[in-house]
């Protein structure tokens, strides 16, 4: 399996400023813990941030957020992308529409995703949806995605299990399996 690792709407509306869920700052120690972890093991940090624009249909439900160019679509100070990282902009909650995502996860020859983020019940589902349909195998921490309430999390993993066979982990056991799959690779370049 090769991982990249999807980082979804960490941006300051989404945490702290037009439609912050207070949930969600829950999930950042967990972020900044996963992100480092990430890059050390070779696994591509992609961005997928809201950049909305005034025509965008998605802000008649929500009203202005995390719109194109303002600091509030800006990522987290917390969890900035580094050099070598991707950010991709979207218009819907779905990380894949139009975005080119597919096409880069590809390129980099990705078959399995890691989804972290906001919400578990809306642009994270979207994003599985939409990573299902093209094939790849999803991974998910459970404390590393949130949502408005405890309700909502937790049917939005839910959903991701039965829907589209996510696997659901933790931070940590996804990071044990990456550091397990250097140590390996380390052996056999060794023999
Ligand atoms: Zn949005």
């Amino acid at each position: 399996m090769t991982d990249a690792l999807l980082v979804i709407d960490m941006l300051n509306d989404f945490v702290t400023g037009e439609i912050a869920a207070e949930r969600a700052e829950r999930i950042v120690p967990t972020l900044e813990r996963l992100l480092p972890a990430a890059r050390d093991h070779g696994v591509p940090v992609v961005y997928a941030n809201d950049a909305h624009l005034p025509e965008d249909f998605e802000l008649a439900v929500w009203g202005e957020h995390a719109m194109k160019g303002t600091e509030g679509a800006e990522v987290i100070g917390a969890l900035a992308p580094e050099k070598g990282d991707h950010v991709f902009e979207k218009r819907t909650y779905d990380a894949f529409y139009g975005t080119g995502l597919d096409e880069h996860l590809r390129s980099l020859g990705v078959d399995r995703l890691v989804l972290t983020g906001l919400h578990t019940n809306m642009c994270v589902r979207h994003a599985s949806a939409s990573a299902f349909f093209r094939g790849y195998d999803l991974v998910v921490p459970v404390d590393a995605v949130d949502a408005f309430t405890e309700t909502d999390h937790r049917r939005g993993l839910a959903y991701l299990e039965e829907v589209y066979g996510a696997t659901v982990t933790t931070a940590d056991d996804l990071v044990a399996e990456w550091e397990a799959a250097d140590a390996r690779a380390e052996t056999e370049a060794a023999e």
